[in-house]
């Protein structure tokens, strides 16, 4: 036999039940429809999150380059500035005679005289006094000057060159203690100290400072364009007539002190210039026995 409150129960979920399923399927769907939105926002942010760490990522890596890039920038600066600096202690040393070490700068007791023709100035042997003007400088033309023991031969030399049809055109001659300060000083804040002395002669030590030297140029082939030139050919067959050597010969550099110069020449008088053409002797330094190369 059924208890009446079971009957009862049966009969309530009779009359409600289209209600009760309606309930039912209300739930199902709701709880359906939260886990597909939960999931689906967990999905989204799952994906944000995983863009904003690759971002992030990105960001760190630029944040790294543009600190190396400062970095650099600033290592750039710094260097710069103590080249510059330097640069100025060069200058300011080869500004000075002190740079000139006057025990050993001269040690030769004969060419040393530089108001005369037989006179050596190498990286060995400094003109003496260091400041020294020669007290006999003469026009050439086009504003150079040379000592007047050379001028004449110059002229002779520049004549007779233009009769062969050969342009020769002068690009240096004389110069002073302070024109080579400034000389010497430009090619040290171009090159450093180590650089120039291979080609720009300390002030003090310079053959130009003779008055006896020059430097010599053919249709605006200057430097070593020179030495591939009909005139460089006309000067080796002709400039010891008139009294003329080429100073630095290739092959010569450990002797000289110098590279090859084939654009430079010294008056020595033509009794010395055609006694070394004829015992094939190409520096002073060999013909007379004086020491040379680089400096002390
Ligand atoms: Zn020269």
């Amino acid at each position: 036999m059924r208890k009446p409150v079971q009957r009862g129960f049966r009969k309530l979920l009779r009359r409600h039940l289209v209600g009760i399923i309606i309930i039912a399927v209300s739930i199902i769907a709701t709880a359906g429809f939260l886990y597909w939105y939960t999931s689906t926002t967990e999905a989204k942010i799952a994906t944000i999150k995983k863009h904003s760490a690759a971002q992030s990522a990105a960001a760190d890596v630029q944040i790294k380059v543009i600190k190396a890039q400062k970095a650099a920038e600033l290592k750039a600066k710094q260097e710069a500035a103590a080249k510059a600096a330097a640069d100025q202690a060069q200058i300011a040393d080869s500004s000075t005679a002190t740079s000139v070490n006057s025990s050993d700068c001269n040690t030769a007791t004969t060419h040393n005289n530089p108001a005369s023709i037989d006179v050596v100035v190498n990286k060995k042997h400094c003109i003496q006094p260091v400041t020294y003007i020669p007290g006999d400088l003469v026009s050439i033309g086009s504003g150079y000057v040379l000592s007047a023991k050379a001028a004449p031969s110059f002229n002779e030399m520049m004549a007779a060159a233009s009769a062969a049809g050969i342009s020769l055109s002068v690009t240096s001659s004389y110069r002073s203690y302070s024109d080579q300060v400034s000389t010497y000083a430009y090619w040290v804040n171009t090159s450093g100290k180590a650089g120039a002395d291979t080609y720009s002669a300390r002030p003090g030590y310079s053959e130009h400072q003779t008055g006896l030297a020059f430097d010599i140029s053919s249709n605006g082939c200057v430097l070593s364009c020179f030495g591939s030139s009909t005139a460089y050919t006309w000067m080796q067959a002709n400039a010891a007539t008139y009294g003329f050597i080429q100073r630095y010969y290739a092959g010569s550099e450990s002797i000289t002190g110098y590279d090859a110069e084939e654009w430079h020449y010294r008056y020595v008088g033509t009794t010395v210039a055609k006694d070394m053409e004829a015992k094939s002797i190409k520096t002073l330094e060999q013909y007379w026995g004086i020491s040379g190369g680089n400096y002390y």
